[in-house]
């Protein structure tokens, strides 16, 4: 069998030849699932990668309306759309299904072209808001994550490391005397010293949970969760980046371009403060440059 990697459509009906009619007039648009009641449309959803829900407003137990709430309410799986299909086309719970989250809304009987359309149009800006979502957490430049995706990451992992009591460490790096560099080799092989150093962090840093992100400037962090002894990565990825060999006739601490490294371990009490723990990684940075730069320092607070 060969893989089906059209987006994935996930029809709720309690009738059975409702869901076989929609499952066969969207079959050429896209891969198509089935539930036929509320809990189970729940569960595919945790299961599966969907991008839409065509959503019967009336089941017995479970309805639509209470399958909706939960969807919304629940962020793994907020951002799917919904299409009501009901047969009610009482104008309060339309409203109702819209005001809930729904994207919009198909009456029955169904017509078959409009379903069609429809459904075209909800799965194309789906995926334009899937592209510029991924679009906005990548920095331009390297092509690695950005501040923004930084942010986020970290509030997420240290509420976790809070939640679980697991340690969290966290590295601000930046590059030695990279003013020189610019001022030097030209802004341009400035830019494609950055990207390569970006290139090397991430190549390092390849554990699924881990974020290598371009924090600014010529400054990068390394987020690493569940990690309480960092020492050995982080002078890993130093050693990574004077290994590129990048020529610096203007550094006064390496003949290649290389960075310093501050890193700091958060025991759960520190992952309360994410702002603080930026200051100890900082704070470490600061020593490291201070001690003559090419070098990793961690603080254990
Ligand atoms: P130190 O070892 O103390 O970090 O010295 P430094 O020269 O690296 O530090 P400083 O903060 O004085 O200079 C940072 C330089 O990084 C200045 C700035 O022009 C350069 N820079 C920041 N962002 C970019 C960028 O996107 N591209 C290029 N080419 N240069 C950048
Ligand atoms: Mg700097
Ligand atoms: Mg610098």
């Amino acid at each position: 069998m060969t893989q089906d990697n059209r987006p994935t459509v996930l029809v709720v009906d309690d009738e059975r030849v409702n869901r076989a009619v929609l499952a066969e007039l969207l079959a050429d648009e896209c891969r198509v699932i089935l539930a036929k009641d509320g809990p189970s449309a729940l569960q595919r959803t945790q299961e599966e990668r969907v991008s839409l829900v065509l959503l019967d407003a009336s089941m017995p137990g479970m309805d639509g309306y209470e399958v909706l709430r939960r969807l919304k309410a629940d962020d793994r799986t907020a951002k799917i759309e919904v299409i009501f299909v009901t047969g009610q086309t009482d104008e309060q719970d339309e409203e109702r299904g819209l005001l809930l989250g729904a994207v919009d809304y198909i009456a029955k009987p169904i017509r078959p072209a409009l379903v069609r359309a429809r459904v075209r149009n909800h799965l194309k800006l789906a995926r334009q808001r899937e592209e510029l979502e991924l679009l906005s957490l990548r920095d331009g430049l390297t092509g690695i994550a950005n501040r923004r995706h930084f942010d986020m990451e970290f509030n997420r992992v240290c509420r976790h490391a809070v939640r679980s009591g697991d340690s969290l460490s966290l590295a601000m790096i930046d590059v030695d005397y990279f003013k020189q560099y610019n001022d030097r080799y030209g802004h341009g092989a400035g830019d494609m010293a950055l990207a390569r150093i970006a290139q090397a962090l991430v190549a390092t840093v390849q554990r699924p949970y881990d974020t290598a992100a371009r924090y600014g400037g010529e400054e990068f962090v390394l987020l690493l969760p569940g990690v309480d002894e960092p020492a050995a990565t982080l002078e890993q990825v130093r050693a990574d980046v004077a290994a590129l060999g990048i020529a610096h006739a203007g550094s006064d601490t390496a003949a290649v371009l290389t960075i310093s490294c501050g890193g700091v371990v958060a025991r759960a009490e520190l992952a309360r403060e994410p702002a603080r723990l930026l200051r100890w990684a900082d704070e470490a940075l600061y020593q490291a440059k201070r001690e003559g730069r090419n070098r990793t320092i961690v603080l254990k607070p």
